[in-house]
């Protein structure tokens, strides 16, 4: 399916951009420690704002990371010859889901219903 050809490049550019951020984010997460010495005053705000950014950092790169792995396993697929097809049920993906989520390696019937065991098993 050349079809996919594009989805692939976009995939490609995807990995490049996410890895990318990714470094920025770990460069901006190393201990600043040497960059400002002797600031005795306002050090515990400052301490304070720091773990705060830093929560938000690590939240950040999870997702991103999370992302680049559905990135990296969908240009597996592409390798494999499987892209497309849905990892659970064998049907394939509908080209728009594609489209829309080219690191898509689930059908929507199938997303949705792990979508739906992951959430609130009360909702019934
Ligand atoms: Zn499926």
């Amino acid at each position: 399916m050349d079809d996919f050809a594009e989805l692939c490049e976009r995939l490609k550019e995807e990995r490049v951009r996410l890895n990318g951020e990714l470094e920025q984010l770990e460069a901006a997460m190393r201990p600043s420690g040497e960059r400002r010495e002797g600031s005795p005053f306002g050090k515990r705000e400052e301490e304070a704002t720091e773990a705060f950014e830093l929560e938000k950092s690590l939240a950040l790169e999870k997702r991103l990371s999370q992302v680049l792995a559905e990135v990296e396993r969908a240009l597996e697929k592409f390798e494999a010859g499987t892209y497309g097809v849905c990892d659970l049920c064998g049907q394939q993906i509908e080209p728009a889901r594609l489209e829309a989520l080219p690191q898509a390696s689930l059908c929507l019937e199938c997303k949705a219903r792990q979508t739906k065991n992951a959430g609130s098993k009360s909702a019934r």
